[in-house]
């Protein structure tokens, strides 16, 4: 049973003392407090004034077994009685930590069979910034070391993290990027596409890698980074032959690819991994959320063993964090895999509910507000226009639609993302497909309740 909350002083507590991520806090002072999320099970959460949220974001597109998981809490103990913390520093390591490598490498085919652990997304793409400039000078390319990425994607929230990404808002808060990271054009079809076959877009898309490549100077280049399927940057799925084409452009110029699963893996495209789902290989790889669900903070790195073989030749790899392997977190992160397997989870993605989610979400195309449904697997987005053959947006420009249509979802019990003028989802993957009819008819019934507000602008 949920215990009892002081939901009030929390909410007073909560403006008084805390600081949430990515967060207006003035805002959230003017609306009383944080949502205070006491409890959940499934697919669902419940906030302290007692509504039932049904959570197609899967917390933050990483509570992929859903909420509730008893054996991840047995996992949890168990190892926290044996060896709570051991850390990877001084020539040691745990148990479960090695076992969780060796698995990690298993699900990648063993083409990605090193491992190096951290404790999330955003230390797993710094470390991918730190090795594969090493591994260039080690390599006797000194160089290579500019990192090309893509406009509007999401590799975390470090330095590094938000130099990758591509993100605007985020590079004017901290006078980044840091030098070393170009980027190009986002393969988004439905908002920077119009007008071209899809073909037509891939190849512009394209194109613009390889003129930047030849910008930067190819002796420059250290490595393409992608999301397989952004994630944050509001689901956009790259149109058909873009990932092999990117990774035909950037290997014809030496460049390593990495590729960010950080949302993609375990299963959320209906593969085990967003690349295999989009047709590349990898030669570095971040991976976090679904890794443990989001029962513990742990991340992962994997990496090819022709780049681990460079890195050898080294000596010391100075790099690494005080939880990097953290055998608490490794154990869940294990039971977890262990779950996704038994209950087929991946599979089940890939024929039945992902490509449920893909007909539900297509039952509102003929709605007045609705631009575009997309998704692959159970990742899915709803674009909102004022004008379908314009794609006008509600307001002159975008972001008022999104988050408008996203606090109504709330308010009728569903838990979405608005992302500038899309509804963006990434349940968990053990939703039902009666879970998912519920999904679309909330946003249905929230897009009729806005139509109203979004016209009168
Ligand atoms: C969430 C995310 C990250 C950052 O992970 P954190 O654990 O929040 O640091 C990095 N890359 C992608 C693709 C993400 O979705």
């Amino acid at each position: 049973m949920p215990r009892n909350h002081n939901i009030a002083e929390l909410r007073r507590l909560d403006i008084a003392h805390h600081l949430p991520a990515q967060a207006d806090w003035a805002e959230i002072e003017a609306l009383g407090g944080s949502r205070i999320i006491t409890h959940a099970e499934g697919c669902y959460i419940h906030d302290g004034d007692g509504h039932r949220i049904l959570d197609a974001m899967a917390g933050l597109w990483c509570v992929n077994v859903g909420y509730g998981r008893e054996e991840l809490v047995e996992a949890a103990a168990a190892q926290m009685r044996e060896l709570p913390f051991y850390n990877t520093f001084f020539k040691t390591a745990t148990p479960p930590t090695v076992t969780l490598a060796a698995k990690i490498a298993s699900l990648t085919q063993n083409r990605l069979p090193h491992i190096f652990f951290n404790a999330s997304g955003s230390e797993a793409n710094d470390t991918v910034f730190r090795m594969v400039r090493h591994y260039w000078k080690l390599k006797g390319e000194p160089k290579r070391t500019v990192f090309i990425s893509r406009w509007n994607a999401y590799h975390g929230s470090t330095v590094a993290g938000v130099s990758l990404g591509g993100m605007k808002a985020m590079h004017a808060q901290g006078d980044l990027p840091i030098p070393g990271v170009e980027h190009v054009r986002q393969p988004y079809a439905y908002g920077e596409g119009q007008g071209m076959t899809e073909e037509e877009f891939c190849d512009a898309c394209v194109a613009a890698i390889e003129d930047k490549i030849l910008e930067v100077g190819p002796e420059y280049c250290a490595a393409f980074i992608g999301e397989p399927v952004q994630g944050a940057g509001g689901v956009i799925i790259p149109p058909k032959g873009y990932w092999p084409k990117v990774e035909a452009v950037a290997r014809k110029y030496g460049l390593l690819v990495v590729a960010d699963e950080v949302i993609c893996g375990f299963g959320r495209t209906g593969q085990m991994w967003g690349h295999e789902t989009m047709g590349f290989t990898p030669d570095l790889m971040p991976m976090a959320k679904g890794l443990s669900s989001g029962y513990l903070p742990i991340s992962a790195t994997a990496v090819a063993s022709h780049v681990v073989d460079v890195l050898k030749t080294g000596g010391d790899f100075v790099h690494g964090f005080t939880y990097s392997g953290h055998p608490v977190a490794a154990a869940v992160a294990l039971r977890n895999i262990e779950i996704i397997e038994r209950e087929g989870l991946v599979e089940r993605t890939g024929s039945v509910t992902g490509p449920y989610l893909a007909k539900a979400l297509a039952t509102l195309n003929d709605h007045p507000l609705v631009g575009e449904t997309r998704s692959v697997g159970l990742l899915g987005a709803v674009e909102i226009v004022a004008d379908k053959a314009t794609r006008a947006r509600f307001g002159g420009a975008e972001g008022t639609a999104g988050p408008m249509a996203r606090d109504a979802c709330i308010a009728n019990g569903l838990m979405v993302r608005g992302i500038r003028d899309s509804l963006v989802m990434c349940p968990p993957l053990i939703i039902t497909t009666e879970q998912i009819d519920e999904v679309v008819a909330i946003i249905r019934k929230s897009l009729d309740e806005v139509m109203p507000k979004l016209r009168a602008l």
